[in-house]
């Protein structure tokens, strides 16, 4: 009853009792279960109650929860002050990884939040180009800047909003949505007017519509099409980034873009996202250039010390061939187990990040993706809960496999996945 105490109790301080939207379980149903701690795969809430974790922060806790050196790295950091507002050696060490790591990046800046990341990317795609227009595409969500929140996916879509109230249309009338994985009508776009698109932004992976892969033929044409009419590419990497692949989804399709954000990975569980990418696009970034950003808690010391610690264990041998094994291994063992029990259902999986569909094929587009019966995975959702396995609660939403998830935790969930399919078969 502690959980629904709990709630109870946050909903009279906070709106819907949570501090971001999904959290508050309004598409499954049901109480939010308000978590105490975390360890390695898994994580247990305010009953004490045990669950197998693949939300995983909604991506950060790659290398697991609290892992000992990161934690350690943590308080080493915290004991010797928490913010200074001026710079540290820890950023500098933060900026050279980032550029080691990621292949387009060739300077970046440290901020909190991907939101920051992806609004700050904007900005400087438009300082630089002079233009105003923007392209995004329906269902990829980067964050809840005011231009970008438009048939936004993740939270939205869970909500059954594609767009947010409190955005006047002028903010977003610069801002063209098209359709995910449509080649041709980029193609179109472009012919007609792409010399006023100041940049495009895409989820190169996309994490916030369920998961969706681009195919290589649509980034490859994006990238064609920027680089032709001096369009700014933008991939948005905040998920995706450091959770594909170690350079992230760039590397795997190997496909250079002008600017990456980043979030999530990069913090370790802490509020560390970036933006970077060509140095003579931000060269424009002041105090530099004319387009201004700023942030007090920017490269904060003990954040970054997280994001460092991360970035270092992430880079450990065969780190990311077993990471996609073992969320190959839940994929392929979730559409078994449906098979086995007759329920239409497919699953599919990229590095530590994979999707649920029940539906009969893995959608490649957004349209298809909204007509997986949402229904179906709200009992599975609650079936899952019940018996300790704890997924993103919403149709809408990826997955995420940590670096704990070991063989026997794995086959644990599939245990509990067959009796959830069976049941759901009644
Ligand atoms: N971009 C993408 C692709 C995301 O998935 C998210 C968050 O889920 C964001 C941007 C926004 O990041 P944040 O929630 O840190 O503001």
């Amino acid at each position: 009853m502690r959980n629904t105490e709990l709630f109870e109790r946050a909903q009279l301080t906070t709106p819907g009792g949570v501090n971001s939207p999904v959290r508050a379980f309004r598409s499954v149903g049901g109480t939010p279960r308000f978590i105490t701690r975390a360890e390695g795969a898994y994580f247990w809430d305010a009953e004490q109650k045990r669950y197998i974790d693949y939300i995983g922060s909604w991506g950060p806790a790659i290398v697991g929860h609290a892992h000992p050196e990161v934690v350690k790295a943590v308080q080493a950091a915290a004991a010797l002050g928490l913010s200074f507002g001026a710079p540290t050696e820890g950023e500098v060490l933060m900026a050279e990884e980032i550029c080691k790591l990621v292949p387009s990046i060739e300077q970046v800046r440290l901020v909190s939040s991907g939101t920051e990341a992806t609004m700050s990317a904007l900005r400087l795609a438009r300082g630089a180009t002079g233009r105003d227009k923007i392209i995004k595409f329906e269902g990829c969500y980067h964050g809840h800047a005011d231009a970008l929140l438009v048939k936004a996916g993740s939270g939205l879509l869970t909500l059954g909003n594609p767009s947010s109230s409190g955005v006047p249309a002028d903010f977003t009338k610069h801002t063209l949505v098209l359709d995910y994985n449509n080649t041709q009508q980029l193609e179109d776009t472009f012919k007609a007017i792409g010399d006023q698109i100041a940049c495009v932004i895409v989820e190169p992976v996309a994490g916030n519509m369920n998961l969706i892969k681009a195919t290589p033929e649509f980034l490859q044409t994006m990238r064609r099409l920027c680089t032709e009419h001096g369009t700014v590419l933008i991939f948005d990497e905040v998920m995706c980034g450091f959770r594909v692949a170690l350079g992230g989804a760039q590397a795997l399709y190997n496909i250079k873009p002008d600017l990456t954000a980043l979030g999530k990975v990069i913090g370790g569980g802490l509020p560390v996202a970036a933006f970077g990418g060509r140095a003579d696009l931000m060269a424009h970034m002041a105090p530099l250039g004319g387009v201004y950003q700023a942030g007090t808690l920017s490269g904060n010391p003990v954040a970054v010390a997280a994001g460092l610690t991360t970035l270092k264990l992430i880079q450990a041998d065969g780190f990311y061939e077993n990471l996609s094994a073992q969320t190959n291994k839940l994929a392929q063992g979730l559409s078994a187990a449906a098979q086995q029990a007759g329920v239409t259902f497919c699953a599919d999986s990229i590095g530590g990040m994979f999707g649920m569909y029940f539906a009969k094929q893995v959608p490649a587009t957004y349209a298809a993706m909204m007509e997986t019966d949402k229904e179906k995975f709200n009992r599975f959702f609650h079936l899952m809960l019940d018996n300790g396995v704890y997924l993103a609660p919403s149709a809408y939403e990826a997955g995420f496999v940590s670096a704990q998830h070991d063989d026997a935790i794995i086959q644990a969930t599939l245990d509990v996945a067959k009796q959830a399919f069976a049941q759901l078969k009644l």
